[in-house]
């Protein structure tokens, strides 16, 4: 990819939010806490140490920073993320709150969970404004299920998957692909997600595990994913879009989707910018250094001083993946950061 750094050494003051590529910002994800009811291996320490709450960014401040990424910086589409966001309180509260700016220019908000929590708030978070959810299931084998989450219950994630169907939410399912892991539930899950009429995204294992247990052999690549399904199905490809994932079209019917971060990085043309439950901002899921949003916040800093900030973090940005390809040394992973 050829550079396409402007010789500005800072970022406009004005305008799109962009970074020194060229690559616009339209969609924030928000992580609402580091905490969670599971303990994927791919994602959280065996034994995490949680973050003292003081350090979390309030609902009002998290309201402040949504506000000044949609009416100043442009962004459209809120995606609520973690840990498990739905592990804290007053989610549907906070969901009802960035509906009220709409009228800013928000258009979408949306949330990635792990599904349990769900039937007992997928309803009032539709009833909230909340557009859409992203439910990871990663295996159908409630054993293997258990052991990739470290004690989940899959029964409790199809309830979830149920109660946001339920409730009129858009509803996509995500699973995350390791070797030796679930590399077999590829047919299996897409078989049950076409059944049941629901979009299905694999996911390619990325280096961002707390334990250190990512090693190259153990992604399992777009190709494979689809040679997999290529034994028992008609798969085409579908043209590409600025979507993350790159879509296949099943037996004529059906749209996959494969997200393949590691073997074919969708890094020149991200549109995403994110913020931590502590206020850091991280232009990238794999940016070695962040940008801190709360102390100024805290600080009392107005909305030009807090605007300046995050055009600065964004401007910042790396290439993404494509230029760290390997574990990315920090002090924060997957729980953390937000998927
Ligand atoms: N707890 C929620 C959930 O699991 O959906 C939201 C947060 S989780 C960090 C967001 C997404 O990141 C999930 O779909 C999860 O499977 C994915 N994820 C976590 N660690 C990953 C890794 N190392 N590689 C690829 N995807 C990962
Ligand atoms: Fe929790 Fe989601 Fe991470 Fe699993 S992937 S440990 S459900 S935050």
């Amino acid at each position: 990819m050829s550079e396409l750094i402007t010789p500005e050494e800072f970022p406009p003051a004005a305008g799109p939010l962009v970074d020194r590529f060229a690559r616009s910002k339209h969609k924030l994800r928000l992580s609402l806490t580091d905490r969670c009811n599971f303990r994927c291996h791919y994602c959280m320490p065996e034994e995490p140490e949680w973050l003292p709450k003081s350090e979390l960014l309030t609902f009002e401040e998290l309201e402040r920073v949504a506000r000044l990424f949609i009416h100043r910086l442009g962004i459209d589409s809120i995606r609520l993320t973690g840990g498990e966001p739905l592990v804290r309180r007053g989610v549907p509260d906070f969901v009802a709150r960035l509906d009220a700016l709409r009228g800013l220019g928000l258009r979408r908000i949306s949330m990635t969970s792990n599904g349990v929590p769900l039937r007992r708030h997928a309803a009032a978070l539709a009833a909230a404004g909340l557009d859409d959810i992203n439910i990871s299931i990663d295996s159908l084998d409630p054993e293997r299920f258990r052991r990739m989450t470290g004690g989940g219950d899959l029964a409790a994630v199809l309830e979830g998957i149920r109660a946001a169907r339920d409730a009129g939410l858009g509803l996509k399912l995500n699973a995350v692909v390791i070797r030796g892991d679930n590399e077999d539930d590829v047919v299996p899950l897409t078989e049950w997600a076409m059944g049941e009429g629901i979009s299905l995204r694999f996911i390619e294992f990325m280096p961002l595990d707390a334990r250190g247990g990512w090693q190259p052999q153990r992604v399992v690549p777009e190709r494979e994913i689809i040679e997999r399904l290529e034994q028992r199905h008609a798969v085409e490809p579908v043209p590409r879009t600025r979507e993350p994932a790159t879509y296949y079209r099943v037996d004529d019917a059906y749209h996959l989707g494969v997200i393949s971060t590691v073997s074919n990085p969708f890094c020149s043309t991200c549109d995403r910018v994110r913020v931590t439950a502590t206020g850091e901002i991280y232009p990238c899921l794999f940016s070695p250094v962040n940008t801190d949003l709360k102390t100024p916040l805290r600080d009392g800093a107005d909305d030009d001083e807090l605007e300046h900030v995050a055009r600065g973090a964004v401007w910042r940005k790396g290439r993404g993946f494509v230029e760290s390809a390997g574990y990315v040394q920090r002090a924060i992973t997957m729980h953390g950061l937000g998927g």
